[in-house]
């Protein structure tokens, strides 16, 4: 049989004496000293993890538009947006992801001119 680890015990015990020390702040001067200090922490949480994708969703765009090529002759690229309708005519293409519009990336179509 294995023993627990020490850390998970110092982290349990840790856990009841927090439950414990919010349920008599709570029962004495009122819940909201107890959740909004929990509602803040969570929310600054998620805006650092929002702020996190955009970064991390961005930085492959710097490996990505290393050698922006105009787009050749025999060939016509249209981006377009299902949402409005807008059409976007390709003249350079810098990276292979497809731009946004209307919140949503818009559809290529690549019509080979002969
Ligand atoms: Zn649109």
């Amino acid at each position: 049989m294995r023993a627990i680890p020490r850390e998970v015990v110092v982290l349990v015990l840790l856990l009841v004496a927090l439950g414990f020390v919010a349920v008599v702040i709570g029962v004495n001067f009122g819940w909201f000293w107890v959740l909004g200090p929990l509602a803040s922490y969570a929310m600054l949480r998620w805006l650092i993890a929002s702020l996190r994708v955009l970064v991390t969703d961005a930085r492959h765009l710097d490996d990505d538009a290393a050698d922006p090529r105009p787009v050749g002759p025999d060939e016509r690229t249209l981006f377009w947006c299902e949402e409005c309708g807008t059409e976007v005519l390709l003249l350079v293409r810098g990276t292979s992801r497809a731009p946004s519009h209307c919140g949503q990336r818009m559809h290529e179509r690549t019509e080979i001119l002969s």
